[in-house]
């Protein structure tokens, strides 16, 4: 904590009331920029907001609050945290300035400056409650949680499953097509990652992927490699798989 704050709480947080968030808007110019027209998109991720705030802290100065918190980027799920600060006149009820400290291309104006304001003026909307909540936690987001709640858009099908592994099949028609599947005793890494996917989305810890020979139905030969789960790598192909579809894909949808 920074010296001088304290741990926010449900009691102790300025009200941020729907004038004053207008008020805020309509006078500062740096919010209007491109980055923050794509906001209303974006923030039709279901509850970003509540999610991605954390370590919530106050300082009360006279009629000076000071909120500082930190917010998780949306989508790459191990990076930094963004500082986010809010200072508010909760005599004139005024919102003197809401910033993010690391966004310095949007001079601070950036949408996690607008995820906060908004987060404060949901929890002023907030029925009281006779417990109160402390804000000074991790935000949820950053939490490793459920594999298949952390990236919603992928999905993964294997062909078997047991209690402890994953079985992929493939069966190529030739002996030419096996070289697309296996080659040099390793598999290709398309369907390698198919198959780590099916054992990250399925909790299993092993995967067995199978190739028949294309003369399967008189010799009933087939290779089988025993896979083991690699998460981090499976992490690492996802965020820019995410990162992928996010900057090229979504914005095709935007304009239809
Ligand atoms: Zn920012």
């Amino acid at each position: 904590m920074e010296r001088g704050f304290e741990k926010a709480s449900s009691d102790s947080l300025p009200a941020v009331d729907l004038d004053m968030i207008t008020a805020f808007f309509a006078t500062n110019s740096k919010f209007l920029s491109t980055e923050i027209q794509n906001v209303k998109i974006r923030a039709s991720k279901t509850d970003y907001g509540d999610k991605a705030i954390g370590y919530v802290q106050l300082k009360r100065d006279g009629n000076i609050c000071i909120v500082n918190a930190r917010i998780a980027p949306e989508h790459k799920i191990h990076s930094k945290q963004y500082k986010v600060s809010a200072v508010i006149n909760e005599t004139e009820e005024d919102v003197i300035s809401c910033e993010c400290i690391d966004c310095a291309a949007a001079e601070g104006g950036c949408k996690h400056a607008v995820a906060f304001l908004m987060w404060l003026h949901r929890r002023s909307e907030e029925v009281e409650v006779t417990s109160t909540t402390c804000y000074w936690k991790k935000p949820a987001l950053a939490e490793v949680g459920q594999s298949t709640k952390k990236y919603p858009i992928f999905g993964a099908i294997p062909d078997g499953i047991s209690e402890d592994y994953c079985v992929e099949v493939k069966y190529p028609s030739k002996e030419k097509t096996v070289s697309s599947y296996v080659k040099d005793g390793q598999i290709i890494t398309k369907y390698y990652m198919q198959i780590q996917m099916q054992m990250y989305f399925a909790h299993k810890m092993k995967g067995l992927f199978c190739v028949a020979a294309p003369v399967f139905e008189t010799t009933k030969v087939v290779d089988i490699y025993n896979i083991k789960i690699d998460k981090e790598k499976c992490e690492e192909y996802f965020n820019s798989a995410e990162n992928y579809w996010i900057d090229l894909i979504c914005p095709l949808f935007r304009n239809m």
